[in-house]
């Protein structure tokens, strides 16, 4: 996949500012995870790379090619960014193999393989591509809206909270699902997430949005070991 670059970001929403001047780079094929406390700005950081809100200045490059910046905004569909929700918004009166291949050309819809290639990726059985997306736990169904969003081939995969509104025992389950897909896939992939367990045990790094403002970016063992703020400190150690 594809690496991503953001200088100099803002974002400002009715006068308040918050995106401060975001600094971030993944590498090629890298798990970032991009954790802050809640209102820090994540969300916004992430909607602002796929494209769903307008930087006020700063640009952002997928593999060097510019898809934001100096007055240049390209539409969400063309920047080639995957994107997952809280929710999964899975569409109910569509199947799994329809949802997954939603939004397809025409010409790469009818492919029953890719679907079940996708299927296995997230570690689904290839028999689920019939069933409605209510047949499947919540667990499943955000693995089947990852599925969804590397259908395309994307670039660049961005997940917000993907767990957060799983149960403890599922969310274990799924992390490592969606982990081992997005290894399996050579994703190159953004997770937003306020939870620093989740951030340190999923990310190879982690970046900190404390304010709009990128405090630390640092393998885990190198953020939990020396977090560069007293506040961040007492954040990551809340989670142990
Ligand atoms: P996080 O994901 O870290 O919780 P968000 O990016 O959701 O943070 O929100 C950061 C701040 O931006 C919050 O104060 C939020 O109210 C504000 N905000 C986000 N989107 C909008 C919007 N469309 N209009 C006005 N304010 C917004």
């Amino acid at each position: 996949m594809s690496n991503l670059s953001i200088q100099g970001l803002w974002k400002t929403f009715e006068g308040h500012a918050v995106l401060r001047g975001v600094d971030l780079s993944v590498k090629s094929g890298a798990l970032l995870a991009l954790l802050g406390p809640s209102g820090s700005g994540k969300t916004t950081l992430l909607r602002t790379v796929c494209g769903f809100e307008r930087a006020d200045s700063g640009t952002i490059a997928i593999d060097d090619r510019r898809v934001a910046g100096e007055g240049m905004h390209m539409r969400p569909e063309a920047r080639r960014v995957g994107y997952v929700s809280q929710e999964g918004s899975l569409f109910p009166h569509l199947s799994v193999a329809e949802n997954i291949v939603f939004g397809l050309p025409y010409a790469r819809r009818r492919t029953r393989d890719r679907v079940a290639e996708l299927l296995e990726l997230v570690g689904l059985p290839a028999s689920y591509a019939a069933r409605p997306p209510q047949a499947l736990s919540g667990g499943q169904q955000q693995r089947v809206a990852l599925a969804r969003a590397l259908a395309p081939s994307p670039r660049i995969v961005m997940l917000d909270e993907p767990f957060s509104s799983l149960d403890a025992a599922l969310r274990a389950e799924t992390r490592q699902a969606v982990a081992a897909a997005l290894a399996h896939a050579g994703a190159t992939a953004v997770l937003v997430t306020h939870d620093q367990s989740e951030a340190l045990s999923m990310g190879h790094e982690v970046a900190v949005l404390w304010n709009g403002r990128m405090i630390q970016t640092a393998v885990p063992d190198e953020l939990y070991r020396r977090p560069v703020t007293r506040e961040l400190a007492s954040f990551i150690g809340e989670a142990v």
